[in-house]
């Protein structure tokens, strides 16, 4: 069985996230993007925790779906399909290694809610895991990663967007330099990584060291659209086991598909409040200082990996690249992707031709252009075969995609709007 799985997400409990993340929105969002198996997100949280409980019934060994299943009319008739969840969390570590401190986000998958109790339990008496759905603790990576496998081993720990400069474990800023310094006699139950929105596969094997490491992506999604903006291929039997097992052997695991890895926040290096964005060789040369400002700029995930990296030429790896829907149709229509013609063509193209990843990945141009349009379609078909350029993304700020392969206006610095009810995006 060949399926769609996003595996990182957060919930309503998490800071700046859509109240829609929850296992009804959830359900009824993949649907629309094509994902059958869902992260539930946040399961350390005691609310959420209860709402899972009472949400969701067993389905396939290890994965859930939700009890009670009301479409209310707003799932496009042609993208109706079975939704499961997988249990999910995420933590924060921010702690003192070799004399530095760290902070490192770890993934956390547990095949029961008795397994998700018992770890809940535990962390509970470590330390705050009730202010927020992401919880920071003082706790070690490696003891997280020990404490985890101690509720079962048939957990799986697996290093958050193992690049971004501020949270990871590769990080510029806070980070180590391998998983052993990380893990140390614990790292060969390290098994994947999660590349995250601003490394692809290419640039991770460039590592020898993680040859042995499977290479996941997901979305992180704090809102509904965002899901599946990155997730994984698994040609497996749907079960939890089967699922870990791919991730862990890479057998079965048909690799990722990929946000552009210049549409991510921390591609290259930069400053954002001062608009600043350069390539590492730019950066080495000013002495790693903004221009603009004098302060420190923040090193991005392109140079990160490029300090770390054994190899010049990535070794294989199987992965496709998508860019949003709405991205794309937000750059044809030129309007921003939260306008109300943006969100009433994505659901038109839904209804007339399915899921976001059907479209993406394989509706044939011609049907893509006789439902959506020519320019929708001339979009795609430009996306598929990468033809577009893509302005980096810096310092938290997002890269920006043009189909035109020319850099597009130069960005002003946006300032967070809240959104009006009923938003997609
Ligand atoms: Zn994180
Ligand atoms: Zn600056």
């Amino acid at each position: 069985m060949s399926f769609i799985a996003d595996l990182h997400v957060h919930s309503g409990y998490s800071r700046a996230t859509s109240k829609a993340m929850r296992p009804s929105g959830l359900w009824r969002w993949c649907q629309m993007k094509g994902i059958r198996v869902v992260g539930t997100g946040d399961f350390t949280h005691p609310e959420y925790f209860r709402e899972l409980s009472d949400s969701l019934e067993p389905a396939e060994e290890g994965l859930f779906s939700l009890k009670e299943k009301q479409q209310e009319g707003d799932v496009p008739e042609s993208c109706v399909s079975e939704v499961s969840f997988i249990l999910q969390a995420e933590i924060s570590s921010i702690y003192k290694k070799n004399g530095r401190t760290r902070k490192v986000h770890s993934i956390v998958l547990a095949p029961g809610l008795k397994e998700a109790s018992k770890l809940n339990e535990k962390l509970d008496a470590i330390g705050n895991i009730k202010s927020d759905g992401r919880p920071i603790l003082g706790l070690d990576a490696k003891l997280l990663l020990e404490l985890v496998l101690d509720v079962s081993p048939e957990c799986m720990v697996i290093p958050a967007h193992a690049w971004t400069p501020h949270f990871s474990v590769f990080g510029a800023v806070s980070g180590f330099d391998t998983l052993e310094e990380c893990y140390d006699e614990l790292t060969p139950h390290i098994h994947a990584i999660e590349t995250g929105l601003s490394s692809d596969p290419p640039m991770n094997r460039r590592l020898s060291m993680l040859d042995n490491i499977t290479l996941i992506s997901n979305s992180d999604a704090h809102s509904p659209a965002k899901l599946g903006r990155e997730a994984n291929l698994f040609n497996t039997e749907m079960s939890y086991a089967s699922m870990t097992k791919a991730m862990k052997t890479g057998e079965g695991f048909g690799g990722t598909i990929e946000f552009y890895p210049e549409q991510g926040k921390y591609h290259v290096d930069g400053h954002r409040k001062c608009n600043v964005s350069m390539e590492p060789t730019e950066t080495r040369k000013a002495g790693f200082i903004c221009p603009e400002c004098g302060r420190k700029l923040t090193v991005g995930v392109m140079h990160r990996v490029d300090d770390l990296a054994d190899r010049a030429e990535p070794a294989p790896s199987e992965f496709r690249y998508i860019v949003p829907l709405a991205d794309l149709i937000s750059e044809v229509m030129g309007r921003g992707v939260r306008t109300n013609g943006v969100q009433g063509r994505y659901l038109e193209t839904l209804s007339a031709l399915g899921n976001e990843f059907r479209v993406l990945r394989d509706t044939p141009l011609y049907d893509i252009k006789a439902s959506a349009g020519d320019d929708i379609a001339g979009a795609v078909s430009k996306m598929r075969s990468g033809d577009l350029y893509i302005e980096p993304g810096y310092d938290g700020e997002f890269g920006v995609v043009s189909l035109d392969k020319k850099p597009p206006k130069p960005r002003k610095i946006k300032k967070t709007k809240a959104k009006k009810d009923g938003m997609l995006f």
